[in-house]
């Protein structure tokens, strides 16, 4: 382990990248229950998780699966390296080398590699804005808090290629369970309640959401002492009418927009592109500075095996002709794609990441994890080695084009790009 931290690290040109990069792509051993009887108010006083899901369909809806009363995990950890702290999501797995537990001055996590010193880590406290409640939901219910600062807000739940049976072939989405209470609208009440009727889905279930939301937005940011910064991150999934997600999502984004200005905060928008490039221009008036779209993988072939759905809604290269339109509104370097590394060959990616940089589009990626229930719960994942090559290769194109990466290292918990730009030098 030793070794391997050097050598990624000589990659990486981080210490920090490196031991983030081996906490995501091995994930770390955790004991729910120790750190129950370890910690005072744990699970409730912390930002946790189940440890285990299984999403799938369900008389219809789209669901998790397990019914299992499985312990909670910390969602997320930040771990101190050399004097500076990131965030890492939490990935439980009882095979890792990477074991955390409670050391005599708090948490720690340690490795059997005797020449490695033990990593101080922290559990992220879930603050008590986030508990208060709007109209008879905890806050955390409407708006997330991702590591220290960033804000993130759903549009809906589910995505309709999972329906269709044509979801990318490497998701398992993130379904809630069976029966779980939300006001958060979801494409299972709009297909088996509203029969795909989307306006009429929205009026009963979208607006009072965004008008939920808006009220929520307002009272963390009068009292929840997020930061350092505020990224606010809007997403949706995927409705089988791009308009209307587009719709929906502006409409949500008006909602935020009448509580702060969302020029005032670093805003992200992240959906697939619009069918109507006039959609991209209203997404800037209303003040978004980040436009976020997945592509997954890059090229025309690859995209229709893997990501068929996606490919039903927003074909190759109308994709690439907006992400061309949205650089010339947005600016360059405010348009960010995201890829699979794993999903094709890293050659392949390497040279198409390439050409989308140079005319002014961000690439990010994040790691093919296998996933079980899924089509490719079996296909090995990138080497890390491989990964860290990727990561690195990343950078330097960052640097050539003074482009920045997504978030901060406080608030992005599954990529290493904020740590290795971190230790670039300035331009
Ligand atoms: S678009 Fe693809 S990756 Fe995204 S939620 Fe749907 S199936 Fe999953």
């Amino acid at each position: 382990m030793f070794d391997e931290i050097s050598q990624l690290t000589s990659i990486l040109g981080s210490r920090r990248a490196a031991i983030k990069l081996l906490l995501i792509n091995e994930g770390i051993e955790i004991d729910g229950l120790e750190l129950k009887s370890a910690l005072p108010d744990y699970p409730k006083a912390y930002r946790t998780k189940r440890a285990r899901m299984r999403a799938g369909l369900a008389s219809g809806a789209f669901v998790d699966l397990e019914t299992a009363d499985i312990p909670f995990i910390p969602a997320e950890l930040l771990i101190m390296v050399d004097g500076a702290e990131s965030v890492v999501k939490v990935n439980a797995r009882d095979t890792s080398r990477f074991r955390l537990g409670m050391g005599t001055n708090g948490l720690r996590i340690t490795t059997r590699d005797s020449r490695l010193e033990s990593i101080s880590a922290r559990l992220l406290f879930r603050p008590a804005a986030l508990s208060l409640t709007v109209d008879g939901f905890p806050i955390d219910t409407y708006l997330q808090l991702l590591g220290c600062d960033r804000l993130a807000l759903l549009g809906y739940t589910g995505c309709a290629n999972w329906f269709q049976g044509n979801q990318c072939r490497f998701c398992d989405s993130c379904a809630q369970r069976a029966g779980a209470k939300t006001p958060v609208p979801s494409l299972n009440d709009l297909r088996l309640k509203f029969k795909d009727d989307v306006p009429a889905w929205w009026k009963s279930q979208g607006k009072p959401y965004s008008e939920s939301v808006a009220r929520a937005f307002a009272t963390l940011l009068s009292g929840s002492g997020i930061g350092p910064h505020l990224h606010l991150h809007v997403m949706a999934g995927n409705l089988l009418d791009l308009d209307a997600e587009w719709e929906c999502m502006l409409d949500l984004s008006t909602h935020l927009v009448g509580v702060k200005p969302l020029s005032e905060v670093e805003s992200y928008l992240n959906l697939l592109p619009p069918k109507r490039s006039s959609d991209l221009d209203r997404a800037r008036k209303l003040g978004f500075h980040i436009l976020i779209f997945h592509m997954e993988v890059y090229g025309d072939q690859v995209y229709r095996e893997v990501c068929p759905g996606k490919h039903e809604l927003m074909p190759f290269n109308t994709f690439v002709e907006r992400l061309d339109q949205s650089v010339a509104l947005f600016g360059r370097g405010r348009v960010h794609c995201g890829f699979v590394l794993g999903a094709q060959p890293v050659a392949e990616l390497q040279a198409g990441v390439a050409v989308l940089a140079a005319k002014g589009i961000v690439p990010d990626y994040t790691s093919f994890t296998p996933k079980a229930g899924t089509p490719w719960a079996k296909r090995a994942r990138p080497d890390i080695h491989e990964t860290a090559g990727f990561a690195a290769f990343l950078a330097e194109i960052y640097h050539e084009h003074g482009y920045s990466p997504l978030y901060c290292s406080l608030s992005s918990r599954s990529s290493i790009m904020n740590e290795i730009c971190e230790g670039l030098p300035k331009q």
